[in-house]
């Protein structure tokens, strides 16, 4: 394996992705911790180009952690807005404000004492370890998963295999360079052994590579069928006053919590008729079909059937249209929807 890793290692000196969180290959130095954790937050089932600006946009309203330990919820909330999965905002804000009581805002650098700490889960926890601290941390996320299934032509479907390749993973870190070694799988995994169309013929570990001996790289990692998720039904309701449209402050546990959102009925099975949906309507208006939106959640679809009026309501959040970018993405596309309809 030691050819394996040198192979690798090289490659990532000539052609590491130049990333606003990291420090340049092979010259000793290493990022600051802060920009590691906030990046692997935020990099957790999005993309690098999607979550960039949200990542530049923290820096410069928080440089440290402990500024954003500082940070009102609500504004945390805000900047988030867009990159969804917001139990992991939430997170962040718990696990900051931990860095900043209980370690003077200097996160530790093992990766069992950044494991304790409390919204960070074992991935980022050797993430950091090893990129910010150079720490022999096994770093595995689904590109690295990927990789592993090939270099070793892991049998086994996913979710199952995860420990083998885990294990596989383990097997290839070393003390030399632990850090770029993270990084070099994740960049193979993200930029090379992509999930379609592997460019194994610009590999640098295809000469170790099991899958690409076989012939069949694309056809791993092997997968069990999906189960379907479930559909919902929930009625969006886009109220406006003139150029202001009413929202309300979500409950704070449960999907979307603490959020802004427009004020929709119940989410179920079913559809709602017409008049289902007005008795579940936040005031009394001149209420009118505005058509629908579709959204995918982790674990759910929904459809959002659009009402609209213009009118008044008590218990309300009055928020000038051009706000309306801070919701959460399924709220800022009902809005949308709604405000474009003719009423
Ligand atoms: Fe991935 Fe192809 Fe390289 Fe194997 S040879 S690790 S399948 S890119």
């Amino acid at each position: 394996m030691t050819a394996l890793r040198a192979s690798l290692l090289a490659w990532y000196d000539a052609n590491a992705r130049d990333l606003p969180w990291r420090a340049r290959p092979g010259g000793g130095a290493h990022p600051d911790p802060y920009r590691v954790w906030l990046s692997e937050v935020m990099l957790q089932q999005t993309t690098v180009p999607h979550a960039t600006p949200y990542f530049l946009k923290f820096l410069s309203l928080w440089p440290t952690v402990s500024d954003l330990a500082g940070a009102a919820d609500g504004e945390v909330m805000a900047a988030w807005a867009g990159l969804g999965y917001y139990a992991r905002a939430r997170n962040l804000m718990a696990c900051a404000r931990a860095v900043a009581s209980g370690h003077g805002g200097v996160f530790p650098d093992t990766e069992d004492a950044l494991r304790a700490l409390p919204g960070l889960g074992p991935y980022t926890a050797a993430a950091v370890a090893a990129i910010a601290f150079d720490r022999p941390a096994n770093v595995v996320d689904g590109n690295v998963e990927r990789v592993m299934s090939r270099l070793f032509a892991v049998d086994a479907p996913l979710p199952d295999a995860k420990p083998e390749l885990k294990r596989r993973a383990a097997g290839l870190v070393g003390d030399h360079r632990p850090g770029d070694w993270a990084q070099a799988l994740m960049d193979l995994g993200a930029t090379v052994c992509r999930p379609k169309a592997p460019l194994c013929d610009r590999c640098p570990v295809s000469a170790h590579c099991a899958a690409f001996a076989q012939g069949l790289p694309e056809t791993y990692p092997r997968r069990t069928p999906k189960a379907l998720r479930p559909h919902r039904f929930g009625v969006a309701y886009v109220l406006t006053r003139g150029e202001q449209v009413a929202l309300v402050r979500r409950p704070p546990k449960g999907l979307l919590g603490g959020m802004l959102a427009l004020p929709t009925s119940a989410w179920r099975a079913a559809r709602w008729s017409e008049a289902e949906a007005l008795s579940a309507a936040p005031a009394q208006a001149p209420w009118r079909p505005a058509g629908e939106v579709e959204h995918g959640f982790t674990h759910f679809t929904l459809t959002l059937q659009l009402l609209r009026a213009e009118g008044e309501a008590h218990d309300v959040i009055w928020s000038p249209r051009r706000d309306l970018d801070a919701l959460p993405s399924v709220f800022l596309k009902a809005a949308k929807a709604g405000l474009n309809s003719l009423i």
